[in-house]
């Protein structure tokens, strides 16, 4: 198997499609797949104190204080597991969080990320968003507009239920695309600086943009 040995970065709106891309990805070459929104979301489902701070403001589609996320991401990258690369889904997701990230890489011994950009139109998003359900047993994703279950309401792999996120709902959806245009979106420009940012259009299907992560991935540097 080929080594990573670097760390990716999936940059996008929620609904570009980072999480199936990250998953595949990190599958791939054998390392983590990492996404503080999952970390998050078991933080609350244990109970933890971090979920308690968390859920409140998950549900109301905000971004949960770059310090409580730092801390949770130093921790995970310091593990062992993450020494051969790792992909992460949705951090860093504000400009202080990358430059905590840049600092926390070299620690590590790792350049800046890659980053890989889903440029998509927000329109699109919103379809694949409220149309998006997760396996509550493997989180499998599907979408019941683009990528439908054999049985409705059953994943295809393991047979379990499936579940829409409770921010995944219309109404949530709105505040979490105005935090990305506010907070996340000038990480574009923050990565195209440093030389680090490739874009992909997200539109595709889900093999054209597999296949161009693979290629950028790939790609000496
Ligand atoms: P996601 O699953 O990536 O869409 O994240 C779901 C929610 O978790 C977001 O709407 C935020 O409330 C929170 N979250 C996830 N990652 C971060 C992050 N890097 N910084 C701040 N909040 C985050």
């Amino acid at each position: 198997m080929d080594r990573l040995n670097q760390a990716v970065v999936f940059l996008g709106p929620p609904g570009a499609g980072k999480g199936t891309q990250a998953k595949e990805l990190a599958k791939k070459y054998g390392v983590p797949h990492l996404s503080t929104g999952d970390m998050l979301r078991e933080c609350i489902a244990k109970g933890t104190a971090l979920g308690l701070q968390a859920k409140p403001i998950m549900e109301r589609g905000e971004l949960v204080p770059d310090s409580l996320v730092l801390k949770m991401v130093k921790q995970r990258i310091e593990n062992a597991d993450c020494s051969f690369g790792f992909v992460f889904d949705g951090f860093p997701r504000t400009v202080a969080q990358a430059q905590y990230f840049g600092e926390l890489l070299k620690r590590c011994g790792y350049t800046q990320p890659v980053v890989v950009h889903f440029a998509i139109d927000p329109a699109l998003v919103l379809k694949r968003i409220t149309g998006r359900r997760m396996c509550k047993v493997s989180g499998e994703i599907y979408n019941i507009f683009e990528r439908p279950t054999k049985v409705p309401g059953r994943c295809d792999n393991d047979g379990g239920d499936l579940e829409q996120r409770p921010d995944d709902r219309e109404e949530i959806v709105a505040p979490r695309l105005a935090a990305y245009a506010k907070q996340t979106a000038p990480l574009v420009a923050y990565y195209r600086r440093l030389g680090r940012l490739h874009d992909v259009d997200a539109a595709q299907s889900v093999e054209e943009v597999s296949r161009k992560v693979l290629e950028i991935v790939r790609a000496p540097r």
